[in-house]
């Protein structure tokens, strides 16, 4: 099923949540929208589910108008964060809950009905864990039988509202895995929300980053990564390192030290320059475009995280893979390997 959705304008009262959002989503991908908390992305995500209706716009589903009609003609399956499997009742009852409950017309035999909830479980690898009761199972088995329970209407559309956000970190990274490949097994049509930038990058196939109501860019990881749009971007996904610079006669300045040139297209005036943290060159004094006097050293792992405190005032983090490279008090040179330049707004 693929979605479109034109100008959609939401507000509560006088705060408005959705600004103009255009998005249109392929059949059978998996998309997620990133962005930080009260970005609007469940308000998007309600929206289109139907649970919610826009003050303007258009939603439309495999090209009709979806906005005259309610969350059941929809065909969709959700996910939330903490979805409330019905307590009192078995792992399988809660799969064929839905099945159950389907008008006459549509609901199966009972013996179809079981041989389609054996076949949710195994697809959600948990068919040995039938008889027990929510109560009995862990976080992630939950959320992959509530996984299973919005798959067995056959929805033509799954919607997940964070559903890995109440797990702890191991678990949320083994259920990214999972939930790639069971998108790969059943490729039905889906959109993933989350506020962390690792887990939209692992799982979905696009990225949609918001900000403030809005979309920021809509691009594969690798391009929202590598060439983020907006300075909102590069900031919010990967470590990036800001230092405010002035452009002018084509030239980059930090305070009294010359960064280069800069490429045609860069903004004039006072700019923010953001780096990658592992774009960050060290060396000896002298050997950078930037000099810094490292004030504090932590080590974890094979990370070795130097606070530097740049001649011109800002502190900045960098890191080193060395050990014993870098020493409080010492001067270092510092020179970013690759970097992009944003307007200040
Ligand atoms: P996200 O899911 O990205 O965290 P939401 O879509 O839930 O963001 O919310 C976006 C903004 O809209 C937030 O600031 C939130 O407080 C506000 N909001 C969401 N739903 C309501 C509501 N029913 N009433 C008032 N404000 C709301
Ligand atoms: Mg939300």
């Amino acid at each position: 099923m693929s979605i479109e959705v034109r100008n959609l304008v939401k507000s509560f009262g006088s705060f408005t949540a959705l600004d103009g959002v255009d998005l249109k989503v392929a059949d059978g991908e998996l998309l997620a929208l990133l962005g930080p908390s009260g970005s609007g992305k469940t308000t998007l995500l309600r929206i289109i589910a139907g649970l919610d209706w826009p003050d303007a716009g258009e939603v439309l589903i495999d090209g009709e108008d979806a906005l005259a009609r309610g969350a059941r003609e929809r065909h969709v399956g959700f996910v939330f964060q903490h979805y409330a499997l019905f307590r009192h009742m078995t792992v399988f009852e809660n799969v064929a809950f839905g099945l159950r409950v389907q008008p006459r017309a549509l609901r199966k035999s009972e013996a179809a009905i079981r041989v389609r909830v054996r076949e949710l479980l195994n697809l959600v690898q948990l068919d040995w864990l039938s008889d027990r009761y929510p109560s009995q199972l862990s976080g992630g088995q939950r959320q992959r039988i509530a996984l299973a329970r919005a798959l067995a209407i056959a929805p033509k559309l799954l919607l997940l509202d964070e559903p890995f956000g109440a797990l702890d970190a191991k678990v949320r990274k083994e259920l990214r895995q999972w939930l790639r490949s069971l998108h790969h097994e059943i490729s039905v049509t889906s959109i993933f929300v989350t506020h962390d930038q690792e887990e939209a990058l692992e799982v979905a196939n696009r990225v949609v980053v918001m900000d403030k109501g809005g979309i920021e860019q809509v691009g594969t990881p690798g391009e929202v990564y590598d060439s983020p749009a907006t300075a909102f971007v590069h900031g919010f996904i990967g470590e990036s390192i800001e230092l405010p610079v002035v452009v002018r006669d084509g030239q980059i300045r930090l305070g009294d030290r010359s960064l280069g040139s800069a490429v045609d297209g860069t903004p004039a005036g006072e700019s923010r320059l953001f780096v990658r943290r592992h774009d960050l060159q060290i060396g000896p004094a002298g050997s950078g475009v930037l000099e810094g006097k490292v004030a504090r050293v932590r080590s974890f792992g094979p990370v070795h995280r130097a606070e530097v405190a740049l001649s011109g005032g800002e502190t900045i983090e960098v890191d080193t893979s060395r050990e014993g490279e870098l020493r409080p008090g010492e001067v270092v040179g510092l020179n970013p390997r690759r970097f992009r330049i944003f307007a200040r707004n």
